[in-house]
């Protein structure tokens, strides 16, 4: 999820993997990490922190001469910050150095089995699994050894790998995680995203998924991964490192709002079972007794996640059958909330450091509730003061209006109402329909994206107008209140989410031909009654833009425009209904010419109170 770079040539290695390092720091991280190759031996420099304190450390240290190497910034998603945790992992005899992105989903398996055969860990890591395996296999034959590693790994990887005793040969690797070849004269980059390497050279190749790369000073072979020779093309890459960071893309936001395919699934895997129709969530394995004696859940959250949390008590009520309610921290900390030992406190936040998250979740500990936690940073104070929780695994959201990490807490919230559900009412044949319909998911999310152009052509024609509302019921009511966040942080539209039927109770005055109704209108049990609040707003002379369910032609009759979304159970629907509404709020704001990325007086993470 973070940055790998490495380095064979004719070069000093430490100062190219540095600046390599710090082209990648626009992504966020917790810490950094070298390995060189000095006379037939690894060395590595690896710290928590920034990569500026790894130069400065490691600067004087290390001694000319190597000029192979990896480097890498982390994300943590299995063991917290730390020196230990920190890449690049070596395997036990120390002959082999590799940094990873991603998850490895089999790693607790495999460790056990490692340490019955006699191997010592040194970090938390799921990465280190990956390193002691190849170490392992390691017979002087590099390649070999990571391909027969990988072979028994499930999950997303991409790898830079080299071994002590091999100066001339770095191997790399990935499935799910992106990785570049730099192609230069008599020299080679590795990188997991191509600013890393443009200011050295223009020509690289682009690694397809499922393949494998062994550079040595002159030449490089491309393979599949059980070492099969590929074809590959070289291409010349001409953007500035900063247009590249985006990944093509002109904001953080929209790239984010594009990754959401992988980042749903990434929140799923290794969690959901299909064929149980359940959920396996490690990070609640200590209070798993707990679980079972609830009778009760407070959801505690601010913003985006408060949202988030609105979906997750329909979900527990309806489909779980525990009684739920949500709150904002911030009233929260200051009222004197009933918990008793059958309450759990659940709290949310993206960055795990919300201010009035964390003091809501003090608060709820010393009234002796079990606090859990939902967050993306791994280890951070959320992390650390909670009695379990379970992690995003979104990757660092830089775009400070969050996307992908609200998707990513929704279908958290799904796989907990699955485990929680099966403890209690959800049968194994309702678990599976639940559980098939989240594998669905990104999927679907994708078909939404293909309509990107289409609801640009529908903010063309309303950016400048400065006020909106928006509506939907039941599962999709908090996420039109999610969609007016949204279009209120980036474009400065004033603009507010109901409940549709609350319209008629107040909010119907403000309809004119000025006011666009953003509608959710998805098939479910409310559909009619909807429809008939769409037709309150036409009586009246507003315009309607609805979001439905593909295939319903009915809906074009009453609305202006028309969002299509695939079909899923009504539980799993905010999972979609959500993705054009960030879309639309992000090309009202770009007509806007607004700073998408960082909004007038917003941070993202809200560290005061
Ligand atoms: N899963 C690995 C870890 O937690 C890699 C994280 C990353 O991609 O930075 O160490």
């Amino acid at each position: 999820m973070c940055g790998i770079v490495g380095y064979v040539g004719k070069r000093e290695a430490f100062p190219v993997l540095i600046e390599g390092l710090s082209a990648l720091e626009y992504r966020g991280y917790d810490s950094a990490g070298v390995a060189l190759i000095d006379k037939g031996s690894l060395v590595v420099w690896k710290n928590k922190g920034k990569v500026a304190q790894l130069k400065a450390f490691a600067e004087k240290k290390v001694k000319p001469g190597s000029t192979i190497g990896i480097a890498h910034t982390r994300w943590a998603t299995h063991g917290v910050p730390s020196q230990a945790n920190a890449h690049p992992h070596t395997d036990a005899k120390n002959r082999i150095a590799l940094v990873h992105n991603g998850i490895i989903e089999n790693y607790a398996a495999l460790k056990d089995k490692l340490k019955k055969e006699g191997v010592v860990f040194k970090s938390e890591t799921d990465t280190e699994v990956l390193a002691q395996l190849v170490g392992k296999y390691y017979k002087g034959d590099l390649v070999g050894a990571v391909s027969q590693a990988l072979a028994e790994v499930d999950g997303t990887f991409g790898i830079a790998v080299i071994a002590g005793d091999n100066p001339d040969v770095l191997v790399g690797a990935r499935r799910g995680s992106p990785l570049v070849v730099g192609v230069g004269d008599g020299e080679y980059f590795l990188a997991s995203d191509a600013s890393a390497i443009v200011r050295y050279t223009k020509r690289v190749i682009y690694l397809k998924d499922s393949s494998l790369v062994v550079l040595n000073r002159s030449d490089h072979t491309i393979m599949d991964l059980d070492k099969k020779v590929m074809t590959y093309e070289i291409q010349h890459v001409d953007y500035t490192a900063e247009a590249l960071a985006k990944g093509g893309f002109p904001h953080f936001m929209l790239k984010e709002i594009f990754e959401q395919p992988d980042t749903i699934r990434n929140a799923m895997r290794g969690r959901l079972l299909v064929d149980d129709g359940s959920a396996r969530l490690d990070g609640l394995n200590l209070v798993m007794q707990q679980l079972r004696q609830i009778n009760r859940i407070i959801f505690v959250a601010c913003g985006t996640s408060w949202h988030a949390a609105l979906v997750g008590e329909h979900m527990m009520e309806e489909i779980a059958g525990v009684s739920a309610e949500v709150e904002y921290a911030s009233e929260f900390r200051y009222r004197n909330p009933i918990i008793d030992p059958h309450t759990l406190v659940f709290v949310i936040s993206q960055s795990g450091e919300t201010a009035d998250t964390l003091a809501a979740l003090r608060e709820a500990a010393n009234k002796g509730a079990t606090v859990l936690g939902i967050c993306n940073a791994v280890g951070s104070s959320i992390a650390r003061e909670t009695h379990g929780g379970v992690y995003l695994h979104a990757g660092p959201e830089i775009g400070v209006a969050s996307t992908k990490a609200f998707t990513s807490q929704l279908t958290v919230l799904a796989l907990l109402t699955l485990l929680l559900g099966r403890m209690r009412r959800i049968s194994h044949d309702e678990g599976i329909t639940i559980a098939q319909a989240l594998q669905e998911i990104p999927e679907q999310v994708k078909k939404i994206l293909k309509q990107n152009a289409a609801i640009k052509d529908i903010a063309k024609r309303y950016w400048k107008h400065n006020n909106f509302i928006y509506l939907g019921r039941s599962y999709n009511f908090p996420v039109a209140l999610e969609g007016a966040l949204k279009l209120k942080e980036i474009s400065y539209i004033h603009a507010e989410g109901y409940p549709a039927a609350e319209m008629k109770h107040g909010p119907i005055a403000l309809i004119d031909k000025d006011l666009p109704s953003v509608v959710i209108a998805l098939k479910d049990s409310v559909y009619e009654k909807v429809l008939s609040n769409i037709q309150e707003i036409n009586a009246r002379g507003g315009q309607v833009i609805a979001i439905a369910t593909e295939g319903d032609k009915n809906i074009k009759k009453y609305a202006a425009h028309v969002i299509y979304v695939p079909k899923t159970i009504p539980m799993l629907s905010p999972l979609l209904s959500v993705i054009p509404l960030q879309l639309l709020a992000y090309h009202i704001a770009a007509f806007r010419k607004c700073e998408i990325d960082q909004p007038r007086n917003l941070a993202k993470s809200v560290t005061v109170e």
